[in-house]
């Protein structure tokens, strides 16, 4: 057996298969899969082998269908049969909200280059014959969907892969991963120890087990799955003699896929009874087994599919396979580099291997091979959970998960299992205010204040919610008067050491602010992508906090690390400073009333020591919500004492607490984008307008110059513009397309309804060539064409007046 390489990946399922397929394919031919027993030992032999490209997540869906399109590309490389079955498929809708969101998808995918359709129910029959329409308002047409054969397509991977170079090697199981200093790995085979540089867990089923010889835990959970195959049925008999093949049925009322199988069909289903499997590990006997047939947990979604496709009924059950499978607490797969571990990449968690796998492999390789992928990543990345996650939030989330893998996905929803899991000092304070929760990183965040008789559950919905009013008058608050908000869920990062400013200034590519000042900085990758947008404070010489996204902590630490030089000390202290921000016309009076400080003085962007109330604090002034406002950071021991002292002072101006929905629909006022929508890594600097805080003129060699220099000397393709939208009760969420003379020429990147303007706003991309036209464009919200124009100075404070003076 070989015993050195670059790459050593743990499992020989689909998902690590594709990966050693992609590594070879982006030019590393030293690579080696290592797998206990035969490929495709653990789900991928017994999965149902179907595919889509749906998915909730804009990105998700698009590696989906690149997923998809890759296995012709597998068949020719190899010559090998993927058992492909290109047959289509409709995903059905029997009310309004379900519709809605097929809309939404079908507008997504103009943009996406996938050539989705939505029909009706006169067309549903004729497409898939099998449904009975009754109830059902229309569907979305895919005619990508099908299914394939499982093995046979993990045996072209291989294949693609050996061609490449690759080395897999079956029957050698991985007793222990071990760290060598210089960061490379040990990896213990019952057939000796390979020595790799880099090590991949895609251990499926085995994941947990695996990650935790490296000491590594992976929010994963396998839940048990069945689906059953039937006798010939008539229909798909007479059917297969005209040659035709049925497409495949998603119900999601009845939580079943369904589709051809020989001259029968096969049908799988989400039910709610689910159940959990190795709750205390996947056993290292377990292997191409199956679980016992249970058709009592599927007895009510049998009965639900047998109305809707009444052939079941009639067609005796040939054979029922049922086995486990893995998921994340939030259903998508858990890739790239695991934080603070050098060398170790992740690629589980991969629930829908065939659907998925090509992604998950290309992704992770461009990851390993060129530092950074081509689009973003976040809704997979191993890094969108923190060192907070525990088995005790996992289980009930994977079940929740698993359960609403049908259901509706709103944009406004909060699902509410393992909650509330992490709470600030506040919780039970703003709960007695009427908060309305939402989750964040695994924080609770006031979404908004419930006063007595509105709703104290925001109703998820795709159109503007009953937390309407509530949101209405907190943004009415701030601007009339002074509003206060938690400043927990920030990401802070403290920076120290003689060499903080050099590192600063190679990691931003902003301006580095002297002491007492503060600044807002892009940071970029090396591919000139927006991979953060901070706000540096310095304290003093060698002292900075800088804040970002709360969710993207793992993440951007990750990155910290990574760049870590000597003489400068990183710290994340996300939950170990937290605070408040007060905003309004009467923000400054109110901080006057409880420090001795002449705060008159406080210019827009200084930050300084100061006590407030009885507490030492650090206050910068700036607001996101454009407004005169006051950032106050403490510690958490301090943070009911500071809040008793700013409440207090601020009940001669109306203090109203104000939760995030509110900030939501103030930060559109001023055009300012959000972190994720606007600003991620699928977008430049130069195309966000965050170019304007590049500090070109720096002597710097900071990350990611010579892309944002080379796209400054030709302007970009899109820009980010803001609009006006003629809506009516649904504003724009993200990713609608725009319109203008017939053709798709952008999308929608956020927007919302600004209450203090009374209008629906939305930011999204034009092409540069026609943003100086302003024109005059078509936003497809849920299926309807509503008019939109161009706004080119912000609704509130157009000149900063209030916000800098
Ligand atoms: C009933 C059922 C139906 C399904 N239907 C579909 C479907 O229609 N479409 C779809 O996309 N997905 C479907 N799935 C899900 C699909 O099976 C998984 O997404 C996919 O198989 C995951 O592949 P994987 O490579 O991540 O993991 P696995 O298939 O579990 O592979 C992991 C491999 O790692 C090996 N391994 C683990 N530990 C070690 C070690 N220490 N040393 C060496 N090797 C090790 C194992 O032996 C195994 O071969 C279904 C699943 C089930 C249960």
């Amino acid at each position: 057996m070989q015993t050195t390489t670059r790459v050593a990946i743990i499992g020989g399922g689909v998902v690590g298969a594709s990966v050693l397929y992609h590594l070879t394919k982006l030019g590393w031919s030293d690579v080696m899969l290592i797998e206990r027993s035969e490929l495709t030992s653990g789900s991928t032999w017994h999965a149902a082998g179907g595919f889509h490209t749906l998915n909730g997540d804009t990105n998700m869906a698009a590696l989906q269908g690149y997923t998809i399109r890759l296995y012709k590309e597998l068949e020719e490389i190899t010559g090998m049969s993927c058992g492909l079955h290109h047959v289509g498929g409709v995903t059905l809708a029997d009310n309004q909200d379900r519709f809605d969101m097929l809309l939404a998808e079908r507008a997504k995918h103009r943009f996406m280059g996938l050539e989705t359709e939505i029909v009706g129910p006169e067309e549903i029959k004729k497409i898939a014959p099998v449904t009975k329409v009754d109830g059902i308002i229309g569907a979305l047409y895919d005619p990508l969907d099908g299914h394939l054969d499982p093995s046979g397509t993990t045996h072209a991977y291989a294949k693609a892969a050996r061609m490449g170079g690759a080395t897999i090697e079956t029957h050698c199981m991985v007793r222990a991963t071990t760290q060598r200093t210089d960061g490379t790995w040990d990896v213990v085979t019952g057939k000796g120890t390979i020595h790799a540089e880099h090590v991949v867990n895609a251990g499926g089923l085995w994941a947990r087990e695996v990650g935790a010889m490296a000491g590594i835990y992976f929010p994963l959970h396998p839940m048990e799955h069945q689906y059953i195959v039937t006798e010939d049925v008539p229909l798909i008999r007479d059917m297969a003699q005209d040659g035709k093949e049925h497409p495949h049925v998603m119900d999601p009322a009845g939580e079943s896929y369904l589709r051809q199988e020989g001259r029968g069909l096969c049908i799988g289903f989400y039910e709610q009874t689910c159940r959990p499997w190795a709750v205390e590990g996947t056993s290292w006997d377990f292997g191409q087994d199956l679980l016992p047939d249970d058709f009592d947990k599927i007895e009510q979604s049998i009965e639900f599919a047998y109305k809707r496709f009444p052939d079941l009924a009639r067609a005796g059950v040939k054979n029922v396979i049922h086995g486990p499978f893995t998921f994340a607490p939030d259903g998508n797969p858990l890739v790239g580099p695991v934080p603070g571990v050098r060398n170790y990449w992740s690629a589980c968690g991969v629930m829908a291997g065939f659907s998925q796998g090509g992604g998950v492999g290309l992704m992770l390789a461009q990851w390993m091979v060129e530092g950074e992928t081509e689009r973003d990543t976040m809704a997979m990345d191993v890094a969108r959970f923190g060192d907070w996650i525990t088995p005790g939030y996992t289980l009930p989330k994977v079940i929740e998960n698993y359960q609403k893998r049908f259901s509706v996905a709103y944009p406004n929803e909060e699902l509410p299992a393992a909650r509330p899991h992490r709470t600030t000092p506040m919780y039970d304070l703003f709960s007695n205010m009427g908060a309305v929760w939402g989750h964040q990183f695994g924080l609770e965040v006031p979404n908004y204040f419930a006063k007595t008789g509105e709703p104290t559950y925001e109703t998820p919905s795709f159109r503007r919610s009953d937390a309407f009013d509530a949101t209405a008058r907190e943004v009415k608050a701030v601007r009339g008067g002074v509003g206060i908000n938690e400043l927990q869920n920030f990401g802070k990062y403290r920076v120290t050491g003689p060499k903080a400013r050099d590192w600063l200034n190679r990691i931003m590519a902003g301006r580095v602010p002297s002491p007492g000042r503060v600044a807002l900085s892009p940071m970029l990758s090396e591919k000139g992508r927006l991979i953060g947008d901070f706000t540096i404070s310095c304290l003093a010489d060698e002292h900075f906090q800088l804040t970002a996204s709360y969710g993207s902590q793992a993440f951007h630490f990750r990155w910290f690390l990574q760049h870590q030089e000597m003489g400068v000390t990183i710290c994340n202290i996300s939950d170990q400073r937290t605070g408040f921000q007060i905003a309004g016309p009467n923000a400054r009076n109110v901080l006057a009333a409880v420090t001795r400080d002449d705060v008159t003085t406080m210019k827009f962007l200084d930050v300084r020591r100061l006590t407030v109330g009885s507490a030492d604090c650090i206050v910068q002034r700036l607001s996101y919500t454009g407004d005169l406002g006051f950032e106050i950071y403490c510690d958490p021991m301090d943070q009911r004492s500071l809040w008793h002292s700013l409440w207090q002072a601020g009940q001669p101006h109306g203090m109203t607490p104000f939760g995030m929905r509110a900030m939501m629909s103030l930060r559109l006022d001023k055009f300012f984008g959000s972190w994720m929508a606007e600003f991620s890594p699928d977008y430049t600097a130069a195309e966000t307008g965050l170019d304007r805080f590049i500090h070109f003129k720096k002597n710097d060699a900071f990350i990611g110059r010579a892309a944002a220099e080379a796209e400054n000397a030709e302007a970009p393709a899109r820009k980010l513009v803001a609009f006006e939208v003629d809506a009516e009760d649904a504003d724009v969420q993200g990713y609608e397309p725009i319109w203008l003379e017939d053709a798709v020429v952008g999308f929608c990147t956020s927007g919302g309804y600004s209450h203090y303007a009374e209008k629906s706003i939305a930011l999204g991309f034009l092409p540069t060539v026609r943003v100086d036209e302003k024109p005059d464009v078509l936003i497809e919200i849920l299926g309807k064409m509503r008019a939109a124009t161009v706004l080119d100075q912000p609704l509130f404070d157009p000149e900063g007046k209030r916000m800098r003076g």
